[in-house]
């Protein structure tokens, strides 16, 4: 048996001793009912025996099943079993099997789409980052033995096929990510692009869609088929927010005339005449859609739509600065917080104007694009594709959902990324070596990625932000101007 995973996962190896960020600092870390008798077990008479009785504890919210324990910490934030030199003294001793799951794991993220076991990475650990924002081909997927995607039998089962929403998610999926890839037009208009295709799917394409089979008799599986066989996959290359700051931020979209953009097709060419659509099955309706976004005079024609859109950037800086002030308030890693501290000044001050704010960032984004700008965009896509792969789309409530999320994490690495005093002051520099602005970007992303994409109030402020129906894809909009 073997799994996938893109290139930069198989190269992965954990740096212990060498990491800036041991992955357990500063998080919570659970251990199931069978892994912690199986520990119990291992530990029994000898000197272990006493720490684990004493480090491990019910989980206080008395949870049950793969969450029944709790690692105790230090008082500096690691796990109570790490050793002096960064090492998990239960693992040297006892061996990779008495591991809590997200211990053995991390940083894996394991899928089974279908029968097959994918592998992709977690950038909240410091090495995965490296590995996946500075390397060319890291997103080149490709075969790896099963043994090393650790643990298979916990891998998210996302892709059972057996409703529609699933069925076609692989296609869907691909689709995704040969646009990501479409380099003929920026990286934003891409992302609108996405969300354009997601909006044009919305309405018959969702979790628990009946629209597939009522017209089962007219769609064959071979449409879906044909479609994934013409575009081959291409190795990919290259303390909560109060409600009423998530809905201020979220009537920034009363700029964007929603109901505008949610009643007309995409665009004027893709219309059908009232004959074809009578015939037309969701099924090929599925794939006429996804085809049309393989075209370059779409792609052009969305780019020239996004450029001649004017909207104002302050409302996207006000949503990446609430989002750090959010998670500013609930996180209490060192690192996480220097880090927002020195973004918030570079920005003007944690209250900074929001209008204000964004000058600074626009002015920033342009010279950093002139100096750098090849190198930035490979950081924004290779993060963008290990999105797709690593958080499978059907597990958010819409296919435009999990757009918008993919689109919101971004904006907040962007604002951090240009917030970063190592890139302020390396614009100053021009001379700077680039390996300065990758190791800002790796600090960047893996802090973003490790204190706030996952984190639920983060996830909870997204769903309120993102809205449901047209109104998504308008405030979609506003976050896709702003990268
Ligand atoms: S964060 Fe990554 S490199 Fe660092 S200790 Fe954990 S697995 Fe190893």
């Amino acid at each position: 048996m073997t799994a996938s995973a893109p290139r930069y996962m198989a190269r992965f190896r954990c740096i212990a001793e060498a990491c800036e960020d041991t992955c357990c600092a500063g998080l919570t870390v659970p251990i199931s009912e069978s892994r912690w008798s199986l520990l119990r077990e291992k530990v029994a008479g000898s000197p272990d025996e006493a720490r684990v009785a004493a480090l491990i504890t019910p989980n206080p919210e008395g949870a049950t099943g793969q969450q029944a324990g709790i690692l105790g910490k230090r008082a500096d934030g690691h796990c109570a079993f790490l050793d002096e030199a960064k090492l998990c003294s239960l693992q040297r001793r006892y061996g990779e099997a008495v591991l809590p799951d997200g211990c053995s794991v991390f940083p894996r993220v394991l899928t089974r789409w279908g029968t097959q076991v994918e592998m992709a990475g977690s950038l909240a650990c410091p090495e995965t980052a490296r590995l996946c924002l500075l390397a060319e081909d890291a997103l080149v997927r490709e075969p790896v033995p099963e043994e090393q995607a650790l643990r298979p039998q916990v891998a998210r089962q996302v892709a059972a096929g057996d409703d529609a929403w699933t069925a076609h998610a692989d296609t869907v999926r691909e689709a995704m990510l040969r646009l990501l890839n479409r380099r003929e037009v920026p990286f934003a208009a891409r992302l609108y692009a996405l969300g354009r295709m997601a909006l044009g799917l919305g309405d018959f394409y969702f979790p628990g869609t009946t629209a597939f089979a009522l017209a089962a008799s007219h769609a064959s599986a071979s449409e879906t088929e044909e479609a994934s066989a013409t575009a081959a996959r291409e190795p990919m290359a290259g303390p909560a927010l109060a409600a009423s700051e998530a809905s201020r931020h979220a009537n920034a979209s009363e700029a964007v005339d929603a109901s505008a953009f949610a009643t007309r097709e995409p665009l004027a060419d893709f219309a059908l005449d009232a004959n074809e659509s009578r015939v037309e099955t969701a099924g090929s309706r599925l794939v006429r859609i996804l085809r049309e976004y393989e075209s370059v005079d779409t792609l052009a024609s969305l780019h020239a739509q996004l450029d001649a859109l004017e909207l104002p950037g302050g409302p996207w800086a006000g949503i990446c600065g609430a989002v750090l002030r959010s998670r500013e308030a609930a996180v209490s890693s060192p690192r996480f917080l220097s880090l927002v501290r020195d973004v918030h000044a570079s920005y003007g001050g944690s209250n900074a104007n929001p209008d204000e704010a964004w000058r600074l960032h626009a002015t920033r984004r342009a010279a950093l694009e002139s100096l750098h700008g090849e190198r930035v965009h490979q950081y924004f896509l290779h993060h963008a594709l290990n999105h797709v792969l690593r958080h499978p789309f059907t597990e958010a409530p819409s296919l435009l959902n999990a757009v918008f999320l993919l689109v919101l994490r971004a904006s907040v690495v962007r604002w951090v990324l240009l917030g970063h005093p190592a890139v302020v002051a390396l614009l100053e520099a021009p001379g700077t070596p680039v390996s300065t602005l990758d190791a800002a970007a790796v600090e960047a992303f893996q802090v973003v990625a490790k204190h706030v994409e996952q984190a639920p109030t983060f996830l909870d402020f997204a769903r309120g932000l993102a809205g449901e129906g047209p109104e998504t894809f308008a405030r979609l909009l506003i976050l896709v101007k702003g990268l």
